[in-house]
């Protein structure tokens, strides 16, 4: 299952065909997109649309018709137009993996954003783009560049339950880090002595060259951002070979 993404807004402007807006419906909806704005729909609702969408009657259901691009995204905090061409002029130009990363970043649920598809014949126009922030190509034949908008649309919402499933691994991890809190510098100097005695106990180092070779191993535990856990693990393991040592020669010294 997944949790169904309404702050990225999928917006279609003037779209000819209402299969394509059916189509687009179903892309959604298996993405695990809900959000669908209609920009003058030349027709809407739509038998063909319903058949279209093969079951995401639910997302045509809440399409929200609108009379201009900037009716429709009015209340959004990002706005990413869909191009065909790789134009050179004001627009920066996005891959659709940094699309996606941007979108799904910026996105929040009183802050939605929008991703924008053109009309089939002549995509978006000069006016439309000046209501975008950034436009995103999928790179394709540069002779034949131009997608169906539902298969663009395919390939710009898959990018984003990616990047969308990536976000929930990170802030995942992120709280796990929270629960299991790491260690404090006092901590770190402790288990720092214990290493240095440890290793100079068997025979590993000797006090004069200890000082370059702890930085070395300070730096190695510095990176490694031990746990508690882990850290009782090292302790133990140092304490078991200052315990053998002292068995071997007869050092009666009880570990720390
Ligand atoms: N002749 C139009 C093509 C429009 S294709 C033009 O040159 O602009 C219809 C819509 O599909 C586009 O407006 C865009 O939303 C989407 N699309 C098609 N190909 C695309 C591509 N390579 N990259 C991004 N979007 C694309």
């Amino acid at each position: 299952m997944c949790k169904t993404n309404s702050k990225i807004r999928v917006v279609m402007v003037e779209t000819t065909h209402p299969g394509n807006i059916g189509a687009v419906a179903r892309v959604m909806k298996n993405m695990c997109l809900s959000s669908l704005y209609l920009v003058k729909p030349r027709t809407f609702p739509s038998e063909e649309a319903i058949a279209r969408s093969s079951g995401a009657v639910d997302v045509l259901e809440n399409a929200v018709v609108t009379q201009s691009l900037e009716e429709a995204v009015a209340d959004c905090v990002l706005v990413v137009g869909t191009s065909a061409r790789q134009r050179s002029v004001n627009w920066p130009v996005d891959t659709p993996r940094e699309s996606a990363e941007r979108l799904v970043s910026v996105a929040t649920d009183e802050k939605p954003v929008a991703l924008v598809f053109g009309r089939e014949s002549s995509g978006l126009t000069n006016e439309e783009l000046d209501l975008c922030q950034y436009l995103v190509h999928i790179p394709s034949n540069p002779e034949y560049s131009s997608l169906n908008v539902a298969m663009a649309a395919q390939v710009l919402t898959y990018e984003i339950l990616l990047a969308h499933q990536q976000q929930e691994v990170t802030e995942k991890s992120a709280q796990t880090e929270e629960v299991s809190p790491q260690l404090t510098s006092g901590q770190m100097q402790h288990f720092y002595r214990h290493l240095e005695q440890a290793l100079v106990d068997i025979d590993f180092m000797d006090m004069r060259q200890s000082e370059k070779l702890m930085r070395r191993l300070k730096r190695l535990f510095f990176r490694a951002d031990p746990s508690e856990d882990e850290m009782n693990i090292l302790r133990g393991i140092l304490s078991a070979a200052q315990g053998k040592r002292s068995m071997t020669s007869g050092d009666k010294r009880s570990p720390k």
